[in-house]
């Protein structure tokens, strides 16, 4: 049977993944099987090195469920009763962490910026720190996917360890086409998860996590499944995850190690998504469209536009006409300007964005929507 093209997607992940990370799916492994056993330490070995952190104190503890249950799993699990949280806030995910906090009842400060505004260091996360020792645990965002922003994680990490506190950082969009050496930059916990930038499908997310930190939560978990000292206890005992793994999910995922190992390793992936976010730039600037961040700021990630302010434009028609021509695009979640995002990750390259711009052309040609051209992507 012929299947007709599935439509290309410019979301942050779910994304295009290649036909062979799908493929590694088309097995049934036993959860007990030496084979997978064996499939799920090496995993674990090549995220630690991806992290930079290979045999140096750090463990991968991977975890059933999408990115959030990771990320729940090391605010919930790792910052003790008496523990507070500082959560460094520019976006929709930092709040999101915010409010994991407060249903966990977790004592929470938060420092909150603009959408469009990069967390500052010395000025603000020093001093809060210096002047409330109660805090024990920083939390940030790496690349926030509400606006595509890269958030400054080494600078941050220098501060909070000269503070002596424990850095989380959520690196779930970063995590594969940015380099990120946790050691230099003082995280003692990452999260990514398997459908990101690794380019594998949905399913289960990881977190990177120094050991000597981890080792020292014994019982602070709020949960019994997003336990995560009990998740890397379980795996380190017997190999085994404590409920139902994600067998398929984890096959694709170790064939996606091997193809960004294949690609050049996470140097290569990021070249190929600054080139996928040049053509995409120049592109959108030629139709008179406008990123929401300054260039200085934007990663290669995703990027923010803000709605044209012509009088024919109508977001959820702008994206039907798109979606039906075969291109699917990703809604804003800014809280202070009408935006909608564009990705430039997952298995795509320069000819997919230039397909995706000729749909763009034809949509903005059949909606009237002609728009004074940009300059040239700086
Ligand atoms: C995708 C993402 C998440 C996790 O989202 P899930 O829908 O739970 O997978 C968290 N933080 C950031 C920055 C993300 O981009």
């Amino acid at each position: 049977m012929m299947t007709a093209r599935d439509k290309l997607l410019f979301t942050p992940g779910p994304f295009i993944t290649s036909r062979t990370v799908k493929q590694a799916m088309l097995r049934d492994l036993g959860p007990r099987d030496f084979e997978f056993i064996a499939l799920v330490k090496d995993i674990q070995r090549r995220l630690l090195a991806l992290g930079g952190v290979e045999n140096a104190g750090y463990e991968a503890i991977p975890m059933q469920g999408s990115g959030t249950y990771s990320v729940e799993a090391v605010i919930s699990s790792t910052v003790p009763p008496d523990g507070k949280l500082l959560v460094v806030v520019n976006g929709a995910y930092g709040k999101r962490i915010v409010r994991m906090a407060e249903i966990l009842n977790i004592p929470t400060v938060v420092l909150k910026y603009p959408e469009n505004i990069k967390p500052q260091p010395q000025q603000d996360i020093a001093t809060k720190l210096k002047a409330d020792p109660g805090i024990t645990h920083v939390a940030m965002i790496h690349c926030e996917t509400t606006t595509g922003v890269l958030n400054p994680i080494k600078e941050v990490g220098k501060v909070v360890r000269d503070s002596g506190r424990i850095y989380f950082v959520d690196a779930m969009s970063s995590f594969g086409a940015v380099p990120i050496n946790l050691k230099e930059c003082g995280i003692d916990y990452l999260v990514s998860s398997s459908n990101k930038c690794v380019e594998g499908v949905p399913g289960f997310a990881f977190t990177l996590a120094r050991r000597d930190a981890l080792l020292a939560t014994e019982g602070y978990a709020r949960s019994l499944s997003l336990d995560l000292l009990a998740q890397w206890k379980g795996l380190e005992k017997d190999g085994q995850f404590r409920f139902t793994a994600t067998t398929h999910v984890m096959l694709a995922f170790h064939q996606a190690l091997l193809e960004l190992e294949a690609e050049g390793g996470i140097e290569a992936r990021m070249a190929r998504y600054q080139e996928n976010y040049k053509v995409l730039i120049a592109g959108m600037r030629e139709l008179g469209f406008e990123e929401y961040l300054p260039p200085e700021d934007q990663s290669h990630i995703i990027t923010s536009f803000r709605y044209p302010k012509h009088p024919n434009f109508n977001f959820e028609e702008f994206y039907r006409r798109l979606n039906e021509k075969g291109y699917v695009i990703y809604p804003g979640k800014l809280s202070d300007a009408d935006c909608f995002r564009i990705g430039t990750i997952g298995r795509i390259g320069t000819s997919e964005m230039y397909e995706l711009l000729g749909g763009i052309t034809r949509v903005v040609k059949e909606m009237g929507l002609d728009m004074p051209r940009r300059a040239a992507a700086s």
